[in-house]
């Protein structure tokens, strides 16, 4: 009988193979003493796993297809990083040296340190890096053990496969696609693991989190695997296999024609321009941004300049790095957005504080307004690389308009001082707030009134509507971009970015997912930004969307207070406009 396995989606597509269940059990670690004379050979004995670990991950790297983003290979140097780390390296043998015990127990208790750091971070992307830690370690401690084979050795059995494991690491993702799997499938980890990325920047359908996925799978067995809901489909007869057969095919020629997307405007059918720029947080996704052609920079999440270093980037550093970006967009607009940080994102320099619950205490704007040295150096930065190009300015998490009157004191003041030291600068840069705090949204009027643009950060916006952390697992089924509060605040924001003359814009993770990009048009944003992954689809949409239909079934979902009903209205809104 047909059967359906609920995990997470991670990479949308579908893709139909038999299922390659890789078995290989999670390692364990016993605590084992070495005698004060084997500490040295212990030690040793590290290091050559160390170097062993090294030498694979580099022959991987030479493996990447010459076409592959180049984030594939960045995943693959973060890990070549991790394993020269000091936690890694110096602290390991710190501890054999000390504790007596062996090079894996060493491992073991520096892996459980760092997980411990990583899984308490409030910010969903670094808490996703503690799977690296464990995948370094597993790397690093298999050696050690000289456990199961690498994945390598299973390259002949696994194209056209849907591989279902307990977790994958980065690695292994890049190998499986160049031994051409159909899909993924993990027991583990989460839609912002570094395996979820690369499975989406790499074009392969993943389920991930899929709880005891290897007990419910056979090897051998023909299953579907639906990316985009998060589901994998067995013993389906041949009129079902023959459905996802022609979803599969319509997925591809949809695929080839957004490709040809790329230089084509952004325009609905009734002739409405929209905007649709790109979020960007790292260097490889200003490449991403600029092989699919968007039209600007919608979001610059600054905060990514600050982490993972020893002292915060001075007003130089900052200046050069924003100067960069804008002169790689050749004139299409960036929107920076000022430091989101606080909480447990720290950084080096300014004096943490963590309150109760982190995302309701000292973040972004209200961190920087407290750090005035580090803000003015941003807001310098920022001024200064609007020379170049044109530059917006973004502040994040406003929740009242003193808040947006001390920010803007802080620019007069910084616009001042570069006039009278000769630096150049645009004295009209535009400056705008993301309405991310449901105060903002309600009051969305009082700060248009003051602002060149507002932009609607959805991930915040909702889990401060619902109260729910965006992060806690235990409350995420409530997290519903259908909400009617949420969709009234969203359409709050909108009309009163129209009263005011000012655009405004969506950069929150709403605008990239296309199940909401008619609703979103019905409501009346015009302007989109979206990770560059999702943008050719999000445009391909627009570009097929009649202004009027939508706005007319976007009226009855938003007075209709069913779940059901607005799912049914949701699905009348992404009706192929023809029909
Ligand atoms: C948002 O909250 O929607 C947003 C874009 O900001 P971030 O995800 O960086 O908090
Ligand atoms: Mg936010």
């Amino acid at each position: 009988m047909a059967f359906s396995l609920r995990g997470i989606s991670a990479s949308s597509g579908i893709a139909i193979g038999r299922v390659h269940v890789i078995d290989r059990a999670r390692i364990e670690v016993v605590e084992r003493e070495v005698g004060p004379g084997r500490v040295k050979d212990e030690i040793a004995r590290l290091r050559r796993a160390l170097r062993g670990a090294r030498a694979e991950l580099r022959a991987i790297k030479r493996r990447i297809p010459a076409d592959a983003p180049s984030d594939v290979a960045g995943f693959l140097d973060a890990h070549l990083l991790m394993l020269d780390d000091v936690s890694l390296t110096k602290a390991t043998i710190a501890c054999i040296r000390e504790r007596h015990c062996s090079a894996e127990w060493a491992l073991k208790l520096q892996r459980d340190g760092l997980v411990e750091v990583f899984s308490a971070m409030e910010d969903e992307y670094l808490r996703a890096r503690k799977d690296d830690v464990d995948h370094v370690v597993n790397r690093v401690q298999r050696i050690l053990l000289r456990g199961d084979e690498p994945v390598a050795g299973e390259a002949p059995r696994l194209a056209e496969r849907v591989v279902v494991a307990d977790d994958l690491t980065p690695a292994d993702t890049v190998l499986m696609q160049h031994q051409g799997v159909a899909a993924l499938v993990t027991e583990f980890g989460g839609p912002n693991s570094h395996t979820a990325i690369l499975a989406r920047s790499l074009g392969i359908p993943a389920v991930v989190g899929l709880r005891a996925a290897r007990s419910y799978l056979r090897d051998d067995e023909i299953v579907v695997v639906d990316g985009r809901d998060g589901v994998v489909l067995g013993d389906l007869d041949e009129q079902l296999l023959e459905h996802y057969r022609a979803r599969q095919r319509e997925l591809k020629r949809r695929r080839a024609a957004r490709h040809e997307l790329k230089l084509a405007a952004t325009e609905t059918l009734d002739g409405a321009p929209v905007a649709l720029h790109a979020n960007v947080e790292l260097p490889a996704d200003i490449s991403a941004a600029k092989r699919v052609g968007a039209s600007g920079i919608g979001l610059y999440r600054t905060e990514f300049l600050f982490m993972n270093r020893g002292d915060a980037p001075d007003e130089r550093e900052q200046c050069r790095n924003y100067t960069n970006l804008v002169r790689r967009l050749k004139g299409a607009p960036v929107t920076i957005r000022t430091l989101d940080i606080g909480g447990d994102k720290q950084i080096v320099g300014a004096a943490p504080r963590i309150g109760m619950n982190p995302a309701l205490s000292l973040r972004a704007v209200r961190y920087c307004l407290r750090e005035q040295d580090l803000f003015r150096a941003q807001l310098r930065a920022i001024l200064r690389a609007s020379a170049h190009g044109p530059v917006r300015l973004m502040i994040p998490m406003l929740s009242n308009v003193q808040e947006l009157q001390q920010v803007c004191g802080l620019l007069d003041e910084c616009r001042a001082g570069l006039r009278a030291e000769g630096k150049a600068f645009d004295e009209k840069m535009p400056v705008g707030a993301m309405i991310e705090v449901p105060a903002a949204a309600v009051c969305a009027d009082f700060f248009a009134r003051h602002l060149d643009f507002l932009s609607i950060g959805t991930n915040d916006l909702i889990q401060y509507t619902i109260a729910i952390d965006r992060i806690d697992d235990e409350v995420n089924y409530l997290y519903d971009p259908l909400n009617p509060a949420v969709l009234r605040l969203i359409q709050m924001t909108i009309q009163a970015g129209r009263k005011a003359g000012i655009p405004v814009a969506m950069c929150g993770e709403m605008a990239g997912d296309a199940r909401y990009t008619r609703l979103l048009l019905g409501m009346g944003l015009r302007e989109f930004s979206v990770h560059p992954n999702a943008l050719l689809e999000i445009k391909q949409i627009i570009n097929q969307s009649e202004i009027h239909r939508s706005e007319g079934v976007t009226r009855r979902l938003m007075r209709s207070v069913k779940t059901s009903t607005r799912a049914a209205l949701l699905e009348e809104l992404n009706e192929p406009a023809s029909a």
